[in-house]
């Protein structure tokens, strides 16, 4: 089945309001299984609407269309279906109970305007709305179908989740799920030549992303039901688990931040952190978590060589130095003054070379009394940037020094 969506709204063509309708639906499509070709915006005008709304009819099995179907003059999704079809809008009972009970609770009285919003079509039928009072159309002709829902994400999104995703799940006959394994310490180029042989397999199909917190690889299976699309992910997920082992730090929604607090909780350890060149963006990114206080110790911000030097990171301000034995000083450092299991010092800086910027990490965790882990990467980019990526590899490496603790 295809499906196209009509994001409707002139307010959207002057960039007043960002369309956020078409990512939502498009997600949801794309979980049951069906395809969605087009998406296109269309401002408040009949013929242009209507014009779309033909080719989308003639083209795609299933459109659906947002906004425009408020009680006012420029709402005129309802009148362009209409005008499609060739079809009389008419006042249908049910919907103008829900209007004017909707009203009701409010103590108001129904504002005439409104009523239009509860006419319907022969072929349409109403998708009830419980939080506003303009009823979806259902409408359904030549086996086609047209979905049309209001433009307010709060009263879209659960009209879809209750009413249409249903509907349409029962017609797609088919779903697709997702799994999302999230990698760090490989480039894109390496994974992808390890991972390469999967990616041109029809299903479940293998996609990389780049994103913020690591390469993403996405495993997408097509089945008639969920077990059959679950079974075909957890077969491709095992295989890449055991290539890629420890590279793999989480799933899905997983944040790095967060698989450290619960193990830092589970193993009953403290944290402290002295980072430089991140400026506390370390420290943040562990304080911030919920329940922090049982294990995050505080921090230190070591910018300064006077200061580097006074606490003993340096031997004395003349002659700076940044490399892994700093971030180490650094680490048991933090775990003596901040009486913390587990220091980590972050250490570097940023350079330019031959005009590019470079940035250059060093990264100690140490465990009090234990062993040290020390690693060094350095990556190119933008500032910003460079801290995140240095403290997502001082948190991966804290991860997997956790692991194994
Ligand atoms: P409408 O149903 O066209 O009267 O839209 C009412 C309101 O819903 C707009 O003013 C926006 O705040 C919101 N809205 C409409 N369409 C969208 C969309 N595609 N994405 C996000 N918000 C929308
Ligand atoms: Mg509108």
């Amino acid at each position: 089945m295809k499906a196209e969506i009509i994001a409707s709204g002139t307010e959207l063509l002057l960039g007043q309001i960002t369309d956020t309708n078409t990512p939502f639906i498009a997600n949801q499509l794309a979980t049951l299984g069906i395809d969605l070709f087009y998406a296109s915006i269309v401002g408040d005008n009949f013929e242009r609407f209507l014009g779309v709304l033909q080719q989308a009819f003639k083209r795609s099995d299933i459109t659906i269309i947002t906004g425009g179907l408020g009680p006012t003059k420029g709402d005129i999704t309802r009148e362009v279906i209409a005008g499609l079809m060739n079809e009389k809008m008419e006042i249908d009972a049910a919907s103008k109970k829900h209007i004017t009970e909707y009203f009701g609770r409010l103590g108001m009285e129904m504002p005439v305007n409104n009523l239009k919003q509860a006419t319907l079509i022969p072929s349409a039928t109403a998708i009830l709305n419980p939080l506003g009072t303009a009823p979806g159309w259902w409408v359904e002709k030549n086996g086609k179908i047209i979905i049309s829902l209001p433009g307010p994400p709060a009263e879209m999104q659960p009209m879809w989740l209750r009413e249409v995703h249903p509907r349409l799940e029962k017609k797609a006959g088919s779903i697709i799920v997702s799994r999302t394994l999230k990698t760090w310490g490989l480039s894109e180029a390496k994974l992808d030549e390890m991972v390469g042989p999967f990616m041109g397999m029809p299903n479940p199909t293998l996609a990389l992303y780049a994103k913020p917190d690591g390469i993403h690889m996405r495993i997408t299976a097509k089945a008639s039901n969920k077990e059959t699309a679950y079974a075909l992910i957890r077969e491709r997920e095992s295989t890449l688990q055991n290539m890629l082992k420890d590279n793999i730090w989480g799933v899905d929604d997983d944040t790095l931040e967060e698989i450290i607090a619960r193990q830092l909780l589970n193993k009953g350890l403290t944290i402290a952190i002295a980072e430089s060149f991140t400026s506390g963006f370390l420290a943040y990114s562990l304080a911030n978590l919920p329940d922090s206080q049982r294990f995050f110790r505080g921090g230190l911000v070591t910018a300064n060589n006077d200061i580097r030097a006074s606490l003993g990171i340096i031997a004395d301000s003349k002659t700076p130095k940044t490399d892994t034995q700093t971030a180490s000083c650094m680490a048991s450092m933090v775990i003596e003054k901040f009486y913390a299991d587990i220091g980590i010092g972050l250490d570097g800086y940023i350079e330019n070379k031959d005009g590019a910027v470079i940035g250059v990490a060093f990264v100690a965790v140490n465990v009090k009394g234990k062993k040290e882990l020390n690693v060094s990467q350095t990556y190119p980019g933008r500032h910003a940037l460079l801290a995140r990526r240095s403290v997502m590899h001082a948190l991966y490496s804290l991860r997997k020094t956790l692991t194994v603790l």
